[in-house]
């Protein structure tokens, strides 16, 4: 099985037809629970990280993004509709994420490493029917944000 420490990975959507690298780290696991990633998966999403410098996309032919908020878009294979990616448009400083990083739904990896979990975000959006049991932390909104005046946060 190979560890986060080999760091060369690769993935694909369902079908093939979009497939990347990452030749660098694997960022931990955080699970969100706002309503674009339940409505964008069917469930709530997993996400590890990648810096963009590290990613590389090896055939993008139906890879297409959709504009989910003024501050974020979300790639996905416009042939077998795979989920795969989630990037900031622009420099949001204070959402204390940066621009430089893709978020990246661990399943399409060809074989992930062991991976950690780090936390669940967007806990005031969760749905009725699951509970969380695994003990990690839980936010409300992005951890340090106390209200949602859009969907990503703003802070107080
Ligand atoms: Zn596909
Ligand atoms: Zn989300």
């Amino acid at each position: 099985m190979p560890t986060n420490r080999d760091k060369k990975f690769s993935g694909s959507c369902a079908c093939g037809s979009v497939t990347y690298q990452v030749n660098g780290d694997l960022g931990d696991v955080i699970f969100c629970h706002c309503k674009q990633c339940q409505k964008a998966s069917g469930h709530y999403v997993a996400s590890t990280s990648a810096k963009i410098s590290d990613f590389i996309l090896t055939n993008q032919e139906s890879l297409t993004w959709y504009q989910s908020s003024e501050q974020a878009k979300r790639g996905f294979c416009s042939r077998c509709g795979a989920n795969l990616f989630w990037k900031l448009t622009s420099d949001t400083p204070q959402m204390n994420i940066s621009n430089n990083e893709i978020g990246i739904w661990p399943g399409s990896l060809d074989n992930p490493p062991k991976l950690n979990g780090k936390e669940h975000i967007y806990c005031s959006s969760m749905a009725e029917y699951y509970d969380i049991q695994d003990g990690l932390p839980q936010y409300d909104f992005f951890p340090g944000y106390q209200s949602e005046e859009d969907i990503y946060g703003v802070e107080k």
